[in-house]
């Protein structure tokens, strides 16, 4: 249920009564305030700070900052029986804009850090609210750079990242819907081609950045975070992709825009894959071991070697009562 959940929804007023220990994030001067709600065992409390720190590292802009200036992200503990170590993500934009997290009360380190549901949640946080008819393009920017991100992070491994790209491609594939991709609604039938033929557009947008512009997709979304990103702001889809046209002095995205949008079918991935030197093979994929492709691939999905841009602004406060 997770992905369906990227939506405005208030809390429950339970929640609002809940011990919360807070801290904050800071990468450069944008801030990212972390809230654990009723987390007694002092281990655990570290524990999911510790895992936040690294899914928010992974989540910021190509420059080191948080996407916007100012937000937040929820962890709730919860006793699901879904299987998922984090059953449950939303983002929230009305008022301040932050992140809900539902974990599940006995997740562990390292099933939280092999989770892609909050690098997927913290991306949202790259666009402003795209309504129903931008749902794609904002699902899709998530479901894409929960792959990327987490790849350059090292939280996955660089050809499965691929393989998991082209898994949702083939999950959207399957998906038998013939409406306009810019139509479809919320119904568990055109789930997988929306969030994927998303995500799709976003890997055509970068390989046509890189190609044909100099640029990438991730140095734009970091231009456009610091001139005009506002995550409370209610955008239209082709007012979005013009503003990063605008940011870029071109018109990839809004060419693109036009042609996804009116899309009745899965887009074909055949002349990306051409250009990354990646084909299917049954189920898997084969890469190409040309140098060409080879550091086009890793140009987008390789390990980032950098030090660390976020750190804690100040100790762990006293539990406090919101
Ligand atoms: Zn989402």
């Amino acid at each position: 249920m997770r992905i369906f959940l990227s939506v405005v929804l208030s809390l429950s007023p339970a929640l609002c009564l809940a011990a919360t220990e807070s801290r904050v994030l800071q990468a450069g001067a944008t801030r990212l305030r972390v809230d654990v709600v009723d987390v007694d065992d002092p281990a655990r409390l570290r524990m999911l700070q510790r895992w936040i720190e690294e899914v928010a590292e992974a989540a910021t802009t190509q420059s080191g900052r948080f996407p916007l200036h100012q937000a937040y992200v929820r962890i709730q503990q919860t006793d699901s029986n879904d299987p998922s170590p984090v059953p449950w993500g939303q983002t929230r934009r009305g008022g301040e804009v932050g992140v809900l997290l539902y974990v599940r009360r006995d997740a562990s380190y390292e099933q939280l850090s092999a989770d892609w549901t909050a690098v997927h949640e913290l991306s949202h946080l790259f666009h402003p609210y795209l309504g129903d008819s931008g749902r794609w393009l904002a699902e899709g920017l998530a479901s894409y750079y929960q792959n990327v991100s987490r790849a350059r992070a090292g939280m996955l491994d660089e050809d499965e990242a691929w393989r998991r790209l082209d898994a949702g491609f083939r999950r959207g594939e399957a998906a038998s819907s013939s409406v306009r991709l810019d139509a479809m609604g919320r119904g568990r039938g055109g789930t997988m081609r929306v969030y994927w033929a998303g995500a799709a557009y976003w890997l055509e947008a970068d390989l046509a950045l890189r190609r044909d512009s100099g640029t990438t997709l991730d140095a734009l979304l970091d231009r456009y975070a610091q001139c005009c990103l506002r995550g409370g702001d209610s955008v239209t889809p082709q007012d979005f992709v013009a503003a990063l046209d605008e940011v870029a002095a071109n018109d990839t995205f809004s060419a693109l825009y036009r042609r996804y949008a009116a899309m009745r079918a899965f887009p074909s991935v055949a002349d990306a894959y051409a250009q990354l030197g990646i084909s299917r093979k049954g189920d898997g994929l084969v890469f190409a071991d040309n140098v060409k492709t080879r550091r086009l691939r890793e140009a987008i999905m390789a390990p980032r070697r950098q030090s660390s841009s976020i750190r804690w602004e100040a100790p762990a406060s006293s539990p406090s009562r919101p």
